[in-house]
């Protein structure tokens, strides 16, 4: 990078040379990588001291040790909240981490698109019906070679954003497309939607469409770039296409087991 400033003479306000600067572009890296390493052994030193904060706040709020009076009520059941909020934070810290290290441990095998869905729908179930949001499990085929549990973690975050940018009484979609090398997997809603000019950096970390997406709903605006790196991780690629004010769709592709012609034709009971 090359920065080029003039020089003026300041008695007569004569350009009388310039400056001219090469920054290396290596340093800016080294003090993101530097930012990494520092945000991932906070995040650890952090994970004894919540575990135990948790606890107590789960075992006060359970009501074992005995009522509590309304307005401490309020306050634990908040406090409470915010402990889960940093916990989530935390995890998804040193799961950024650990992916940009290749610390992440992803391990393929052939898997029916029904199942992965099915079990990432269920699990999601109870906070669509919360927001008052129904999901519909459409056409979904395929067999691809991939690790179930960063499906789920793929799917749980697509599913829950949409889930989060949707109105109650809207319709959440997921279905797939086989093709011959790789199965498109979809998330569509009928919610906000997303700008055009914000479809590709939603995926870089800490990037939000609104400043107060932050707060709803315990979102870390770390979720896309997790998304991301594990499904790049898995051999495929994950977009963003959208209807600003009409809903948006998330597809990502995952590469098709090898002998997926031999198996039984994979559909889903849901
Ligand atoms: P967050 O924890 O904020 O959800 P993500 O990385 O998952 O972080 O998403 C980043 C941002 O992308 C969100 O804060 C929101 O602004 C936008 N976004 C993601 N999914 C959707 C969606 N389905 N509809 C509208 N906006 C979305």
């Amino acid at each position: 990078e090359i920065v080029a400033s003039p020089i003026v003479d300041p008695a007569t306000s004569e350009v009388t040379g310039a400056v001219v600067a090469f920054r290396d572009v290596t340093e800016r890296r080294e003090v993101e990588r530097m930012k990494d390493r520092f945000l991932s052994v906070v995040s650890h030193e952090l994970r004894t001291p919540l575990t135990s904060i948790r606890g107590g706040l789960g075992l006060i709020n359970s009501g074992a040790l005995g009522a509590l009076p309304p307005e401490i009520e309020v306050i634990a059941a908040s406090a409470e909240e915010s402990a889960e909020r940093l916990g989530r934070l935390v995890n998804d810290i040193l799961d950024v981490e650990r992916l940009a290290s290749g610390n992440f441990e992803v391990r393929p095998v052939p898997h029916s698109a029904a199942s992965l869905i099915e079990t990432s729908a269920t699990e999601l179930a109870s906070l669509a019906q919360r927001a008052g949001v129904t999901l519909e499990v459409g056409d979904v085929g395929g067999w691809v070679v991939a690790d179930p549990d960063r499906v789920a973690q793929v799917l749980g975050n697509l599913i829950g954003n949409a889930i989060k940018f949707s109105e109650p009484g809207d319709t959440v979609r997921i279905s797939t497309a086989p093709g011959r090398d790789e199965v498109v997997f979809a998330v569509a809603d009928e919610g906000r939607g997303i700008p055009a000019d914000r479809l590709e950096d939603i995926f870089e970390r800490f990037r939000q469409v609104d400043s107060s997406d932050a707060r709803l709903e315990g979102g870390t605006g770390l979720g896309l770039a997790i998304t991301r790196a594990i499904v790049t991780q898995l051999g495929g690629r994950v977009w963003a296409e959208s209807d600003w004010g009409k809903g948006s769709t998330f597809r990502f592709t995952l590469p098709v087991a090898p002998d997926a012609g031999q198996r039984p034709p994979a559909k889903s009971a849901l």
